[in-house]
Order: C-alpha cells, then structure tokens, then sequence
C-alpha cells in the first residue's frame, strides 16, 4: 500500500510561509458563499479592468500556476524534479475567439514540445483544443453542421494547428495529451485525436487523447478505441474523471435530452477504474496517464502495476495530478519510485482565469477527494508544530 498519509514527505519542499497560504486560499474556497462571491469578483473586475491582477497573482494564480511564460516556470519545473515529479507545462487558454489567439497558442505549445524534447523533467506535452479553435466551429463540425466557406477555412486552419504539433511531437520524440472537453464538441475532439493516432503512433504511443470517465459511454467508446486501433496503431490515453459535470447536467436538462454523464458519483468512480484495468490488461498496445486526485483510484493503479508485474516506472504508465493540488499523492507516489508528473498551468493571469475558477469550484465541493485538501494542510501545519 502507498502510504498517502505521509504528509512530511507530501509537504517536502513547501515552506511555512506556502503552508499559510495554501491554508487561507483552501478555506476561502471551501466556503461556497465566500467562492461564489470572489470568482464573481474576479471576473467582474478583469472584465471591468479593475486592478486585482495583482491580488489575484500573489493568491489563487501563485498557489495553482507556474507563471506567465514558460520562462517564468523554469522554478516551478526544477522545485519538482527536484522531488523527481515531471512537469507537463499547459498554456492555459481556452474559448478563444480569434486566429491571434490561436496561432499563440499554437507557438506556446511548439516552443513547449521544443523544450519537452530537451528536458528530462518534461515527460509530455499537452494543449486543449478550445485553445486552437473557436467553439462553435468545433460545435458545428461535431454535429456535422454545414459551415460556411469562412468558416472551412478557419477549420483547415485548425486541423492544420493540431498536425503541426503532432508532427513536431512526433519529430521530437515527445508524448503529447490532447485534453477533453465538453460533451458537445468532444466527438469532433475525438475525431483528430484518433486521425493523429493513426498517422503518428504506429510504432510507439506519442499522441494521447483523454477519456471522461464521468460520461456514460465511455468505456463503450473505450473498447471500441482498442478495437480500432488493434494491431494498427498505439493508443495513448489520458483517463480522467471529468471537469465539466455541472455543465453537462445542466445543458442535457435546459435541452431536453438524456443525461450524458452519471450522477452517482460511485458509477463514475467504477468506470474510471475499468478504465485503469482495461489500459493495464492491453498495455502492449496502450500508454496511460492516469489523471486524478482520487487516492483509491492511485492505489488501484499502483495494484495493477504489481499485479501484472510490470515495473514501477514502466514508461507506458503515468501518475498525474494538478500543481497545487494531492501533493500528498504525487509525493508519496513519486517517492515509492512511479512515473509522476503535474499539469503547471502558465499564462497572463487573464487567460487563466476560468482554469482558476475551475479549481476554485472544485474545491468547493466537500464530496469526493476535495476536502482532504485542507484537512491535509491542517494536519501537516500541526504535525510541524509539534516537531
Ligand atoms: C492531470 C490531469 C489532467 C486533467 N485533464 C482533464 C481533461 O482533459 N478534461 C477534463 O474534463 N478534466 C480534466 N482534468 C480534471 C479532472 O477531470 C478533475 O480533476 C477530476 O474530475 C477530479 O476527479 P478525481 O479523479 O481527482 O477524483 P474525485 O475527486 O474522486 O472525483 C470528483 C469527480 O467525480 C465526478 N463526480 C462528482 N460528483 C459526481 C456525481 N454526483 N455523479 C457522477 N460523477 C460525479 C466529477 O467528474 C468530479 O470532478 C484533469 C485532471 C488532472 C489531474
């Protein structure tokens, strides 16, 4: 058993001063009055352009981000590797809206590869494609919608963003994620990363598309994947819990079709689980980066990884988590000798602003892993004064 509980080893490298921090920033966000409140704060006065950049900056955006540039994370990367946890460095825009925006992105996620290929530290690459194309064109072309001829060129646009990175990825030698989102654009998501499968993983696992365990067909979608890709190419593949439950659920009701996520939070926890065991039972065929926060989940992995007697740090299976978040689960798997690594977040604090939100509504939520956050903080804050 991995020992989660070792919080001396899970707050190795985090001063007193980082502690008091975490401390205030995860007990304003566990007050949902006090979260909903501040978030609406935050975007208001961005939008307003009030000047909060600052108290954003030395707050929320210190705790879960790496900096503006990838420059400004070289400390954030080496803090890490220190404690051997890999950085998986995320320029973190989404829902953009202009060709600007998107080939900025584009040069961010190239210049991140270009590093990747060069740092040990970096074991993947990742980029979202909301980040690379405007929604409802990703909109339109998942429901097979006509676009108009504009419209046709900005999509070959995209599709050629996304090939120039897997092309790069795949010169470089670096493993590249592809994130999931919204159940409503997710097929077209899909429908790339399996293209960019089948053109740049035949002789190894290089591009990884994510599967959103909280949604109902997934492991159906799974299995078919495998199927798919038997004997033709690698699968790489980020499993994940899903990040967008509030949204599905209220988009499904306000349109009146059928739920496309669970609501029993056990369901998801099960088919996110299938998920880990049908990666490790075809793993001559499939990499894994196993996405979570939630310890049953690392420890199910952990298990799997004993039970078929592959090694600890086989190359083909990764332990993720968010900076900021279960260090108690990145240390102390890092220290037992797995593959971990840390999704660091970059970007002007504006662009980063709904990854932030994100994180503060998750945390609010007391179900699920999100409370240990805090009591964490509280335990490790006392273990150090008794030292
Ligand atoms: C490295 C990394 C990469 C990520 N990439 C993505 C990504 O590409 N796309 C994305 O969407 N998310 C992504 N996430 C976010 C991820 O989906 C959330 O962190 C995750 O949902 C939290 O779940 P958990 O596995 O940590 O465990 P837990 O804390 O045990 O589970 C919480 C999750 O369970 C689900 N859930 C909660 N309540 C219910 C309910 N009533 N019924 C059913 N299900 C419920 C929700 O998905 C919720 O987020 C990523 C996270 C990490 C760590």
């Amino acid at each position: 058993m991995i020992d989660f509980n070792n919080l001396k080893t899970a707050f190795s490298d985090k001063s007193d001063a980082d502690l008091n921090r975490a401390y205030f920033l995860f007990k304003s966000m566990s007050n949902r009055f006090v979260s909903k409140t501040l978030t609406g704060f935050a975007k208001f006065s961005l939008k307003l352009h009030l000047p909060i950049k600052s108290i954003i900056k030395s707050t929320v955006y210190q705790h879960f981000c790496g900096g503006e540039s990838i420059q400004q994370t070289q400390t954030t990367i080496d803090k890490l590797w220190q404690s051997r946890i890999g950085t998986i460095l995320d320029f973190s825009a989404e829902r953009k809206e202009s060709a600007n925006d998107f080939n900025r992105a584009l040069e961010q996620i190239l210049t991140s590869i270009e590093k990747a290929a060069v740092s040990d530290s970096i074991p993947f690459s990742v980029f979202k494609p909301t980040g690379l194309c405007k929604f409802s064109i990703l909109e339109k072309i998942n429901n097979n919608n006509p676009l108009s001829a504009d419209e046709e060129i900005e999509k070959k646009e995209y599709k050629a963003r996304v090939d120039a990175i897997c092309k790069l990825a795949f010169d470089k030698n670096v493993a590249v994620l592809i994130d999931a989102e919204e159940s409503w654009i997710q097929d077209a998501i899909d429908s790339i990363a399996e293209d960019m499968m089948v053109k740049y993983n035949k002789k190894k696992p290089l591009i990884y598309n994510t599967i959103q365990l909280y949604r109902k067909d997934r492991i159906a979608y799974f299995n078919a994947l495998l199927k798919h890709a038997k004997n033709k190419y690698f699968i790489g593949i980020k499993l994940v819990r899903g990040a967008y439950h509030e949204q599905e659920i209220a988009r499904a009701k306000a349109k009146n079709y059928p739920l496309p996520v669970h609501t029993v939070k056990t369901n998801t926890d099960t088919d996110y689980n299938s998920a880990l065991e049908l990666c490790i039972k075809n793993i001559k065929r499939v990499a894994v980066c196993a996405g979570t926060h939630n310890e049953k989940s690392a420890q199910l992995l952990a298990d799997l990884i004993e039970k078929h007697n592959l090694n600890k740090n086989d190359e083909r299976i990764y332990f993720s988590q968010l900076l900021g978040m279960s260090d108690h689960i990145s240390y102390n798997l890092s220290v037992a000798g797995y593959n971990v690594s840390k999704y660091v977040p970059y970007g002007p604090v504006r662009d980063v602003l709904p990854y932030l939100i994100r994180r503060a509504k998750e945390n609010t939520s007391i179900a699920g892993q999100m409370g240990r956050e805090l009591s964490n903080i509280i335990a490790e804050k006392q273990r150090r004064k008794n030292a």
